[in-house]
């Protein structure tokens, strides 16, 4: 029999949002109906707060779980509180922590949603409530089943979140590539950031990718787990991002950041992160292509 490639989907949890929020709710339910014919979709369970306490301020989870963020940090967030939203947070968290477990056993994984990397220790900000790749990481090495770990973050927008909660850790290397000019404008350092002027294409981009994942692979070479935040949002059309990839260029940049990293041997989890097209189908179509390529490098392992 032929076995199809599960995914871990959230979408069912949506948010109230005001109308004409740059938030892309559909595309969450618009990928699930994309590519439902070709994996598996199973659904993202919540997780405990003790693992989101593993990373996150008690204080800040209090105030999330609450609904008492201040207008400060509500504005900081970018959406507006609600129970769903903070159900939708930790089922976030959970597609994560799944498709790190099922990549642990097969060589990858995959979450339709997460990649929430403006989250850090204290504060929950653009639109990224709970850090799923610093709580998933936490909880593999609460069960000693991976220890050394990669990030290499490919949405348009700096990882800052992680930066802060991964940066200072010797068994994390946090690789960033992002518009230079983009949000975040005060930087929390990764390891390795990559700074790309606006406009920068297909080429220039994928030359840059490949020059600094072999760096991060030279001073963190056999990580446990791998986690590839495969954003759509260097796409040339879109509206939050300065960078001019192609869908073309996005595809290439999946397969050889998945390539890559199945190379070391480590668990590759992909997670989506963001994208904001105009028209949200384009962002679906360049995160379904991420799907196809996970999809055509499973069962490596077998
Ligand atoms: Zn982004």
């Amino acid at each position: 029999m032929l076995c199809r490639v599960e995914v871990w989907a959230h979408d069912r949890w949506r948010i109230p949002l005001p109308n004409g929020h740059r938030f892309p709710i559909d595309k969450y339910r618009l990928l699930r109906e994309r590519v439902q014919d070709r994996v598996t979709v199973l659904e993202a369970e919540p997780v405990p707060w003790e693992w989101l306490a593993a990373v996150h301020e008690a204080r800040l989870l209090e105030r999330i779980r609450l609904g008492e963020l201040s207008v400060r940090e509500q504005r900081g967030l970018g959406l507006p509180w609600s129970e769903v939203l903070v159900e939708r947070g930790r089922r976030s968290v959970g597609g994560t922590v799944a498709a790190a477990r099922r990549a642990l056993e097969q060589g990858i994984g995959m979450n339709l949603g997460g990649g929430t990397h403006h989250a850090g220790r204290d504060f929950a900000r653009g639109y990224c409530l709970f850090n799923d790749v610093a709580v998933t990481l936490a909880h593999l090495r609460s069960r000693d089943v991976a220890r050394r770990a990669l990030v290499v973050d490919c949405d348009v927008h700096q990882g800052d979140g992680t930066a802060q909660l991964l940066g200072p850790d010797p068994d994390a290397f946090t690789l960033s590539l992002h518009g230079a000019r983009n949000y975040p404008f005060e930087r929390i350092p990764s390891d390795l950031d990559v700074d790309l002027p606006s406009g920068t294409g297909d080429e220039e981009y994928l030359r840059a990718l490949e020059d600094s994942l072999e760096t991060a692979l030279e001073t963190l070479p056999e990580p446990d787990v791998a986690f590839f935040l495969a954003g759509a949002d260097p796409w040339e059309g879109d509206r939050l991002g300065r960078l001019a990839l192609t869908k073309d260029g996005l595809r290439a940049r999946d397969e050889l950041v998945l390539d890559r990293l199945l190379e070391t041997g480590a668990a590759v989890v992909v997670v989506l992160a963001g994208g904001y097209a105009p028209d949200v189908v384009d962002t679906v179509d360049i995160n379904a292509a991420t799907v196809a390529a996970v999809a055509a490098r499973d069962g490596a392992l077998s």
